[in-house]
């Protein structure tokens, strides 16, 4: 298969808008973007791309990707993600986490699905540790781990305000905190805090003092599910005027919505209302988290499981139901996500930057995924599937 190929005429979104170019893919990058590039047939596929949409694959900063859950006992551990999952949700990179149970799972057992996932096409990176403190590393220490092992980014998601959490100490936190900064330091990569937040009355206020007692700056710290309920969103928007950035969840259910969550799409509309910049604004699946629900006693009645494909329904909600702008509401999926966890050449379309594309119809529906220059999808035609599948 040719190593060239050309997308003419598609209005291109960087996430900005940019009009209607033609985009000239080689060797798995983004090699240029003009209003009429022509190359000989027998040396490119040449596709068209009028009629549709040119957006850079999204960047989804949270899937449990080895399986979660396990809050219910054994039988309720959710299941693998499959690559199927993550292609037909647009989804092109993303960053696994471990999450409650850090003894039945493991980083040995979620790095090897990490590669598996790479293997077949993704781009993947990981955190390091769980929910608890003292973090489970694989090497000595956080520092090592983000140092020595590629695929590691940060640390977490560390859960804080919340019953499952290890109820970590202001100092525990700042430790882990600024072992993984030194570490992402050391090694070129964002080094961050993923913090999982939970329904606790003392929502945000341990990331407050943790930016108060130390020189560590707010964007050391990244906590998502801010769209929990409307207190834990109210907390978030001032996390925000302080120069930090909230990450919401788009995975959910009914009786979710029904107890206070707010849709991470509602959330976004919300937040940008309130004046928060996009760059501080992002969402994430929570793919293969377990999502509980209970009868009106309070007995689990049955689970389902987080969706890596709720992602990209949450940013078409955003714009269809919530009329943010496109470009907006991608933002939060694409170059949002990749600033903050370093990761230039993800979620945008520019020069240089990875043959990571999705063509969209004017609906909003998925059509195609490229992914490092490789079709993963094309006219809705799953291409790639998983090695068991
Ligand atoms: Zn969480």
């Amino acid at each position: 298969m040719s190593l060239l190929k050309l997308i003419k005429g598609a209005e291109v979104y960087s996430p900005a808008p940019l009009g209607r170019l033609d985009v000239l893919l080689c060797d798995g990058k983004v090699a240029a973007l003009a209003t009429d590039i022509q190359m000989p047939a027998e040396h490119c596929q040449i596709i068209d791309g009028r009629g549709m949409l040119l957006l850079p694959g999204l960047v989804d900063s949270l899937v449990h990707i080895s399986g979660g859950g396990g809050e219910g006992g054994y039988h309720t551990r959710t299941p693998q993600m499959k690559v199927e999952d993550a292609i037909v949700g647009g989804v092109t990179t993303l960053v696994a986490a471990l999450g409650t149970d850090a003894v039945t799972r493991t980083l040995p057992d979620m790095l090897a699905k990490a590669r598996a996932l790479e293997h077949e096409g993704l781009s993947t990176y990981c955190y390091t540790g769980s929910y608890q403190v003292p973090v489970r590393t694989l090497t000595p220490s956080v520092m090592d781990d983000i140092v020595l092992i590629d695929k590691f980014i940060g640390v977490g998601e560390l859960a804080i305000s919340d019953h499952r959490s290890s109820q970590p100490t202001l100092q525990e936190l700042l430790r882990v905190a600024s072992d993984a900064r030194v570490g992402g330091m050391l090694s070129g990569k964002a080094g961050i805090v993923s913090v999982h937040v939970g329904e606790g009355d003392r929502r945000l206020a341990l990331l407050h003092e943790a930016v108060e007692q130390s020189e560590l700056p707010p964007r050391q710290f990244y906590p998502t599910h801010i769209n929990r309920n409307q207190s834990l969103l109210e907390a978030g928007v001032q996390w925000c005027r302080r120069g930090g950035v909230i990450d919401f969840t788009t995975s959910t259910n009914a009786q979710f919505v029904a107890q206070g969550e707010i849709p991470a799409a509602q959330a976004l509309a919300y937040a940008l209302e309130q004046g928060v910049d996009i760059r501080q604004l992002t969402m994430s699946s929570d793919g293969n988290a377990s999502l509980p629900v209970f009868d009106q006693h309070g007995q689990l009645v049955g689970l389902e499981v987080g969706r890596v494909s709720s992602l990209w329904a949450s940013v078409c909600e955003a714009v269809q139901q919530y009329h943010v702008p496109l470009e907006t509401a991608l933002a939060s999926v694409t170059i949002s996500v990749a600033d903050l966890l370093k990761l230039p050449h993800k979620g945008r379309i520019c020069v240089g930057s990875d043959a990571d594309l999705l063509l969209v119809d004017s609906s909003l529906t998925i059509q195609s995924v490229l992914a490092k220059g490789q079709w993963l999808m094309h006219h809705t035609a799953l291409l790639r599937k998983g090695t068991f599948s």
